[in-house]
């Protein structure tokens, strides 16, 4: 078992090969998180934060560069062994919560416990539990939009942590709540991430919350200072 949860080497990535408007966005990134460790990524808009954390997750490809989670290198994998790992190795959180409209807040971490395979029982046991660490337990029967904004994005931390992930990757997570909720919402989320063990790079503009964390990295012109 690695000490090292995600190593990346070398990143590069362009868009629009060969056109006018190539934008080249990594110029090189390299970056390792350790077992149980919580980084903050902070960077300007713009600076290639949202693709560096794509790349990271298996949602997009480096143009050369390799990464790796819990000592496998993924670069080379097929598509059916990386989305394997992009569904039990990876969560991830977005600025807004993503969750499944017509289900209650439980269904929405039930389900991606159901398509890996745990019972009905199981997931519900699970799901109480996560929903009940972040203080949300009494609305698990609402749908998202019963919810506030506060409470959908901790419900969305716990889908993030049904199948139990290696990692967790979070672009700006509290990045549309007021700064009281964000403050809050943002400590739910770390003594989740805390209690679970795991490894998160977390993308925030937000210093204070960045100097809660274990480290800080800078993305800026396409490498980590
Ligand atoms: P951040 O998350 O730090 O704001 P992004 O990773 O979203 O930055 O984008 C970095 C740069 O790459 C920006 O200049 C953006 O316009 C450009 N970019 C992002 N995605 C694409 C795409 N699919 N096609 C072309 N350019 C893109």
């Amino acid at each position: 078992m690695s000490d090292v949860t995600l190593k990346l080497d070398g990143l590069k990535k362009a868009y629009n090969h060969g056109k006018p408007n190539e934008v080249q966005v990594l110029h090189g990134v390299s970056l390792q998180v350790a077992k149980g460790e919580v980084v903050a990524l902070v960077a300007p808009s713009g600076a290639g934060k949202s693709t560096l954390l794509h790349i990271a997750g298996l949602l997009d490809t480096p143009d050369s560069g390799t990464v790796a989670i819990a000592g496998e290198d993924l670069t080379k994998l097929g598509d059916r062994k990386r989305t394997s790992v992009r569904r039990n190795d990876v969560g991830f959180i977005y600025q807004f919560h993503h969750l499944l409209p017509e289900f209650s807040a439980l269904e929405n971490i039930v389900l991606p416990q159901l398509a890996n395979g745990i019972t009905q029982v199981e997931a519900e046991a699970h799901a109480m539990d996560l929903l009940a660490r972040v203080g949300v337990e009494s609305r698990a029967q609402h749908r998202p939009a019963a919810l506030s904004g506060g409470e959908q994005q901790r419900v969305a931390f716990c889908r993030a942590l049904a199948n139990k992930p290696k990692l967790l990757l979070a672009d700006e997570p509290t990045g549309n709540l007021d700064p009281g909720t964000s403050d809050r919402v943002f400590g739910a989320l770390m003594e989740l991430v805390r209690a679970s063990g795991l490894s998160a790079l977390i993308a925030t503009h937000n210093l204070e919350l960045a100097a809660r964390m274990d480290r800080t990295v800078r993305l800026n012109a396409g490498l980590i200072e």
